[in-house]
């Protein structure tokens, strides 16, 4: 199902609170939404269904990265946990200039991702199926990413270990968060200095429209990751660093 025009109308409004003209990406982040809700009718990729919720906070809220400032040029980015393609997506319809890797261990999830790229025609992505730990560990990925943002996977002391790995020196972390961002942040910065990491700051901001409150962590990767980190699959989660 394609969007309606209120559909579109919102999508428009939106984008333009955030400081965005997409006018001229709007027919694929349309055919993304045609995509998205046929398969949600097949498999359960998102429980979120109605356009005004696919808009807001998927199309929307992804794309409320942007206002961290650090996602211009050309860069490689990777989306930790994208799941059914959010935030990376949108990202790299806004933004053909970023090179961005999707990642998600479920394969269903990336395999509809991996559709929703040959249907778009977007050649400034890819998808990997597997798991951040895997990733961090292997050359071609470790230190190897200017850019990792991730949404809704994990608690801060989680994602560090999942995410600081993949960042080169110098890099930048943006985890979009909501308001546990504030007791999150207080609670990770032992895991964040054992990884290499320094917080630069958190971005609050409200979802045009809604108003919902979403925050941007973040995070500069200052120094080298110890080579234990990732620890094994399954770890940071259960047992996260403190
Ligand atoms: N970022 C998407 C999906 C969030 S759901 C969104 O905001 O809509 C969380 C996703 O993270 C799931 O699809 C799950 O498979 C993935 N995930 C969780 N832990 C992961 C890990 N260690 N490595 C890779 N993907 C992971």
């Amino acid at each position: 199902m394609r969007l309606s025009s209120q559909g579109k109308e919102l999508f428009i409004a939106a984008s333009r609170d955030l400081g965005l003209n997409l006018t001229g990406q709007f027919e694929l982040f349309d055919q993304l939404f045609d995509l998205l809700t046929e398969s949600n009718q097949k498999m359960n990729l998102t429980g979120l269904t109605s356009e005004p919720e696919i808009v807001l906070k998927h199309f929307i809220d992804s794309l409320s990265c942007l206002r961290s400032n650090r996602l211009e040029g050309t860069l490689r980015v990777i989306d930790v946990g994208t799941g059914a393609g959010f935030p990376g997506l949108p990202l790299c319809i806004a933004r053909p200039q970023l090179e961005v890797v999707l990642i998600d261990a479920t394969r269903k999830k990336i395999g509809f991702v991996e559709k929703v790229l040959e249907a778009l025609a977007l050649p400034n992505a890819y998808t990997l199926w597997g798991r951040a730990e895997d990733l961090g560990h292997q050359t071609a990925h470790r230190e190897e990413y200017d850019r990792v943002v991730t949404r809704a996977v994990s608690t801060l002391s989680t994602l560090y270990e999942l995410c600081l790995p993949l960042l080169r020196v110098g890099g930048y972390l943006i985890a979009q968060k909501g308001v546990e961002a504030q007791s999150e942040v207080a609670a990770s910065g032992t895991a964040l200095e054992k990884l290499g990491g320094k917080l630069v700051e958190s971005v609050w901001l409200e979802l045009p429209i809604i108003g919902d409150s979403r925050c941007l962590v973040i995070v500069e990767k200052t120094s080298p990751t110890p080579a234990k980190y990732p620890r094994r699959p399954g770890m940071p989660e259960k047992n996260p660093l403190s």
